[in-house]
């Protein structure tokens, strides 16, 4: 099946990139309405193979595969039954950006251009205890317009329309806080001026095609 060769692509790309250490982190994908596939709980991404994938329901009930469904699944769930258009979910623990969620840091701000328009508000969810119901209720506020979660003290949580889009959001958040870290280092960021933010929601829509919802705008 070609989703599951792609989620296991992916679960090698995100291990080999670093966003995970050991057996952290889980990806899923959407089949259907009520169906979706799911790494396994206790497996490092970047061993995952066929047999670590598994089938659930949109309870997270085991369909198909032998093991133990992730812990982390409410937060796939929440995702799936609250954005149809949405078709994949990455949580990793990239240390750039889990650095800025234990610093209490948001990334609210206009910094880069592609990051404002690609990723939108970047909301941080509350602490909450992992694998309880904490932690899909600490992203409910932001659920229906952020495509990027950063999880307190914990990583982050990026969604698209397929698992190369959300698996992009990923790369891209963690660039940016990587870059934005450095930036610190040598004084601090210019955050772009209002005028220019204005700008470029202006031509979002026209010169990339990116449709954002207002929610998801940054203030200016
Ligand atoms: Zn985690």
């Amino acid at each position: 099946m070609q989703l599951k060769e792609e989620l296991i692509k992916v679960s090698h790309k995100v291990y080999e990139k670093g966003y995970v250490a050991a057996y952290d982190g889980n990806l899923s994908v959407r089949i259907d309405e009520n169906r979706f596939l799911i790494t396994r709980s206790g497996i490092c991404k970047g061993n995952v193979g066929e047999k670590d994938i598994l089938e659930i329901d949109s309870q997270g009930r085991l369909l198909k595969g032998e093991g133990k469904v992730s812990t982390e699944v409410k937060v796939h769930l929440l995702v799936y039954n609250h954005r149809k258009e949405i078709n994949a979910v990455v949580h990793c623990h990239p240390i750039y950006s889990t650095a800025f969620a234990t610093a209490g840091i948001k990334l609210t701000q206009a910094v880069f251009p592609e990051v404002v328009l690609g990723l939108g508000k970047i909301p941080l969810c509350k602490y909450s205890t992992p694998s309880t119901d904490e932690l899909p209720e600490s992203m409910k506020p932001y659920i229906e317009y952020a495509w990027v979660y950063l999880l307190e003290n914990h990583g982050a949580v990026t969604i698209g329309k397929d698992i190369w889009g959300a698996y992009y959001r990923m790369e891209k958040l963690e660039h940016s806080c990587k870059t934005l870290f450095l930036a610190r280092q040598l004084g601090h960021e210019k955050i772009i001026p209002n005028l220019k933010l204005k700008q470029l929601y202006d031509i979002a829509e026209s010169t990339y095609g990116i449709k954002l919802d207002k929610r998801n705008r940054l203030d200016y």
